[in-house]
C-alpha cells in the first residue's frame, strides 16, 4: 500500500484513488516567460516520479498540467520584448516540450492553455459573485477571504485580524499578506492588448484562478492528487482550495503533494550569484540529461536537494554502472545459474517497492537497486548466471526503469548509431586479426567523442566528457 505525505493533514496517509483502478493527478505547470530552470524541474520530476510509481502499481493516471501562457510576468515581458503575447509564450511551449522530451519526463495527457480556458474562468468568478464570496473593486474582481471558513487550512496559516478591505492585485505575494487576492483584472494601459471582452467586464484573469477552472473541468471537483514545490502552497494552493471548494461545495483535493527547494551548490540558485541553470544551460556544458535527470530525482522529494556538479559527475557514474550491467545481462550466454541468483531477484523487488511504498522512498529504492547489482556483477563475472535468468532481470531491470525514467533500455543513449558502427567495424576487424585497422577505428571514435574499451564481455563504449 503507497503511503504520500498529505500536506492537507501534515502526515503520511494511505492512498487510495476516488475511483477505482484510476487517479486524477493535477500538477501546476510552467509560467511560459522564459526557459524552465532545473529548480522547476525538480518538481516535475517528482511528479513523474510519482505518476510512474502509480503506473508501476497498476493504476491508471490521467494527469494534468497546466501551461501559464497569461499572467503579470508573461505580459511584462512581452511588453520589454515588444512582441505579441502569443508569439513569446508560444516560443517557450515549445522549448518546454523539449526539455521534458529531453529529461524523460512522460507527458501529461492534457497540457491546457490558460488563454484557452478563458471562458471557463469566467464562468467560475460569475459562481462566486453569484454566492457572494467575490466582489467587484473598480480595478478588478477579488475574492473575499472572510467569506470561506478553511481559508489558511493548506498552509496552516491562522488569518488573524484582517484588515478590512486589505487586497492584493499582483499573481504573487508574501504570506505575511493574507488578504482579498484578484480573480479579474480590469484591463489597464500596462496590459497593452491582452484582454478579453466577458460578461463581467473587460480585463484578464488572475493566474489562481486559471488551475482552479482547468483542473475541475478535466478531472472533475473532486479529484486525487494536487502536486507542486512548496512555494506555492501560498497563496496559490490557498487559493485554488478558496476558490474551487467555495463554488462546489465539495472537498476538491484528496491528497496535496509538495516537493521541497533545490539549492545549487548550497545556496538558494539566483542570477545574482551566478548559480542559475536552465536545462539548457548544463546541456550546453556538455551534462548528460539522464544524469540531470538522476540528480533532480535521486534525493527525497520532501528534502532540500542540493544540486551541485561533482552531483552530477555521480550520477553519471551511477547511470554508467546500470549501463554496463544492462550490457553485461544481455550478453550472458550460460547454462546454469548459481542458487543465490533466485533469492537476490526476490528481495530486490521487495525492497525496491516497499521502499517506494513508504512516500516515494526514493533514496532507499536506489540503494537496494545498487545493492542487487553489485551482487549479481559478481555472480556474472563468474559465469554463474544462465542466459534465462540474465534475461529476466534484464526485464526485472526495464520494469524499475519504468518508474526511474533513466531510459536503460536505450541503445543509442549509450552511443549514437555511427559509433556503435564504428565499434562493429572495429570488432570485424579485431577478429581478422587486422590490428592496424582496429586502432584506426579506435581513434576515429575517440575523435567523435568516446572511448572504446576491450573487456571479457566484449568491447565496452564510454563518452569520455
Ligand atoms: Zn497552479
Amino acid at each position: 500500500m503507497l503511503k504520500l505525505y498529505n500536506t492537507l493533514t501534515r502526515r503520511k496517509e494511505a492512498f487510495k484513488p476516488i475511483k477505482q483502478g484510476i487517479v486524477a493527478m493535477y500538477t501546476c505547470g510552467p509560467t511560459v516567460y522564459d526557459y524552465a530552470h532545473i529548480g522547476n524541474f525538480r518538481a516535475y520530476i517528482a511528479s513523474d516520479l510519482l505518476k510512474r510509481y502509480l503506473i508501476y502499481k497498476g493504476l491508471r493516471v490521467k494527469h494534468v498540467m497546466n501551461l501559464t501562457d497569461v499572467d503579470d510576468k508573461t505580459i511584462l515581458r512581452s511588453r520589454q520584448e515588444k512582441i505579441a503575447l502569443k508569439e513569446l509564450t508560444d516560443r517557450f511551449i515549445k522549448a518546454f516540450f523539449e526539455d521534458l522530451k529531453a529529461l524523460n519526463i512522460s507527458p501529461a495527457d492534457v497540457f491546457p492553455r490558460a488563454t484557452e480556458h478563458i471562458k471557463e474562468m469566467v464562468e467560475l468568478i460569475k459562481k462566486l459573485l453569484a454566492l457572494n464570496i467575490a466582489y467587484k473593486t473598480n480595478d478588478g474582481i477579488y475574492y473575499d477571504i472572510k467569506k470561506f471558513k478553511g481559508y489558511g487550512k493548506l498552509s496552516h496559516f491562522r488569518i488573524g485580524k484582517l484588515k478590512a478591505g486589505a487586497r492584493v492585485r499582483a499573481d504573487l505575494y508574501e504570506k505575511a499578506q493574507a488578504q482579498d487576492f484578484a480573480l479579474w483584472k480590469f484591463h489597464t494601459p500596462e496590459d497593452g492588448d491582452v484582454f478579453w471582452q466577458t460578461d463581467i467586464g473587460q480585463g484578464r484573469p488572475g493566474w489562481h484562478i486559471e488551475c482552479s477552472a482547468m483542473s475541475m473541468k478535466y478531472l472533475g471537483e473532486h479529484f486525487d492528487i494536487h502536486t507542486g514545490g512548496v512555494d506555492l502552497i501560498f497563496p496559490h494552493h490557498e487559493n485554488e482550495i478558496a476558490q474551487s471548494e467555495a463554488a462546489s461545495g465539495k472537498k476538491f483535493v484528496n491528497f496535496w503533494v509538495h516537493n521541497e527547494w533545490l539549492l545549487v551548490e548550497g545556496k538558494k540558485m539566483s542570477k545574482s550569484i551566478g548559480n542559475f541553470y536552465t536545462l539548457r544551460d548544463l546541456l550546453a556544458k556538455g551534462y548528460d540529461a539522464r544524469a540531470i535527470r538522476y540528480l533532480l530525482m535521486a534525493t527525497h522529494y520532501r528534502q532540500q536537494l542540493n544540486f551541485t556538479f561533482n552531483g552530477l559527475d555521480g550520477a553519471r557514474a551511477a547511470i554508467a554502472r546500470l549501463d554496463e550491467f544492462m550490457l553485461k545481462l544481455k550478453r550472458a550466454r550460460e547454462e546454469e545459474s548459481d542458487k543465490k541468483v533466485y533469492g537476490l531477484v526476490k528481495k530486490v523487488r521487495e525492497s525496491f517497492e516497499s521502499a517506494m511504498d513508504d512516500d516515494l522512498d526514493i533514496g532507499k529504492a536506489l540503494a537496494s537497486l545498487f545493492v542487487f547489482v553489485r551482487e549479481i556483477n559478481k555472480i556474472i563475472d563468474k559465469r554463474k548466471i544462465s542466459e534465462r535468468d540474465a534475461k529476466e532481470i534484464y526485464t526485472l531491470m526495464l520494469e524499475f526503469d519504468s518508474v526511474l525514467g533513466l531510459g536503460l533500455d536505450r541503445e543509442e543513449t549509450k552511443a549514437p548509431p555511427e559509433i556503435l558502427k564504428l565499434v562493429e567495424e572495429r570488432e570485424k576487424a579485431r577478429a581478422k586479426k587486422n590490428f592496424k585497422l582496429a586502432d584506426k577505428l579506435r581513434e576515429q571514435i575517440k575523435a567523435r567523442g568516446y572511448l572504446v574499451e576491450d573487456t571479457e564481455q566484449g568491447p565496452r563504449v564510454k563518452r569520455i566528457k
